[in-house]
């Protein structure tokens, strides 16, 4: 991908000071609804107003969006606030129907980026014309994948793209709805750091009251900007009811937002460094969470030695790992002391834990 610098015009254009904000509520669902969240948003930061039309939902038998009739109500939201607007398109139909609409900024949802077809589909829709269209990550932690959707977009010449970062599903519970797996987006911004990237808080958390947070730690990683659910009564959102803010929650969480910007030699030091400083408190809650796990396979282990009886410390099978891991570590530039330290300091922790478990 050579075009990333063009990629972002959209963005530079409207020149702001801020962050690029999308906000609006998770579904269209009445006029009256869509209309009233535009007006509480209309004088705020917001440059975007989202509303889904066509839902796409894991479960049958959820509200399934109100399909294009929405469409005008979002027209009425254009022409009555002066916000552009942003909906979600997963085929050649929602497209055609959204461009009649004028709708000014289309996204891919996260289950359709996974799919080349509808990929492929949505970019010859929108074959030649100069709509945004931002990609959102596949539900799977897939770098290429989600890449794959910008090229595929790029070679129908749609230029004004950008990608939006809302987590990816996993297995096991964590205290995410998707969890961020930053490392990804990090990755990304490396390889592209001009393909505009924007953080999408409301479906990695799945709850309001952690939306801050992640938004503010995607700022500090350079983040251009953040969608965020907003809805006047969220509790009783037909869809994502727990994740929706009010529109004033939404004004006090970008008041309150550290935004950085580079505007001098000292504040872009800072910018770095704050930068690198999020990198690495993303690698420490890895590390604590790949710790617990370890923690969890050890107790597991604890349990069998005292259904059979068998003495917790196993010397032999202890010096065979710490041998291997002073390999391991040399080969990523760790010195010999500090992993003896460190596997020392783990496997205490661990016969701590069996020594527990074994004696009550
Ligand atoms: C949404 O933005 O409302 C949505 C359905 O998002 P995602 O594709 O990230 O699940
Ligand atoms: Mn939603």
């Amino acid at each position: 991908m050579e075009n990333t610098k063009e990629m972002r015009k959209w963005l530079d254009d409207l020149g702001l000071n801020h962050p690029l904000v999308i906000a609006g509520p998770c579904s269209a669902e009445t006029e009256e609804q869509v209309l009233k969240i535009a007006h509480e948003l209309k004088d705020t930061d917001v440059n975007y107003y989202r509303a889904g039309i066509w839902k796409p939902r894991t479960r049958p038998g959820n509200f399934e969006g109100v399909g294009a009739l929405g469409l005008k109500w979002l027209q009425k939201v254009k022409a009555e606030t002066g916000l552009k607007t942003a909906t979600e398109v997963a085929n050649r139909n929602h497209v055609e129907l959204a461009l009649e609409h004028d709708i000014d900024l289309l996204w891919i949802g996260a289950r359709s980026t996974v799919s080349p077809f509808i990929v492929q589909e949505i970019a010859d829709a929108l074959k030649g014309t100069d709509k945004i269209v931002l990609v959102k990550n596949p539900v799977n932690p897939d770098l290429p994948l989600w890449l794959g959707a910008i090229e595929r977009l790029a070679s129908s010449d749609i230029m004004n793209l950008g990608v939006i970062h809302r987590g990816f599903s996993t297995y096991e519970k964590s205290k995410y709805r998707n969890n961020p797996e930053w490392q990804i987006a990090i990755e990304l911004q490396t390889k592209f750091p001009d393909l505009p990237l924007i953080n999408d808080p409301s479906h990695i958390t799945g709850k309001r009251n952690m939306i801050f947070d992640v938004s503010q730690t995607a700022l500090d990683l350079n983040f251009d900007g953040l969608m965020i659910e907003t809805h006047f009564d969220p509790d009783n959102a037909w869809s994502d009811a727990a994740q929706q803010v009010t529109p004033k929650s939404l004004v006090q969480i970008m008041e309150d937002l550290r935004i950085r910007k580079e505007t001098d030699p000292e504040a872009e030091y800072n910018n770095t460094l704050n930068n690198l400083r999020a990198q690495i408190d993303v690698v420490d809650n890895q590390i604590i969470e790949l710790l617990g796990k370890r923690m969890k396979v050890a107790d597991g282990i604890g349990e069998l030695k005292k259904q059979k009886n068998v003495a917790v410390l196993q010397s032999k099978r202890w010096n065979e790992i710490l041998g291997k891991m002073v390999l391991e570590g040399e080969d990523k530039g760790l010195s010999e002391e500090f992993i003896l330290r460190l596997f020392k300091a783990i496997h205490q922790e661990s016969i701590n834990h069996q020594e527990k478990i074994i004696n009550g």
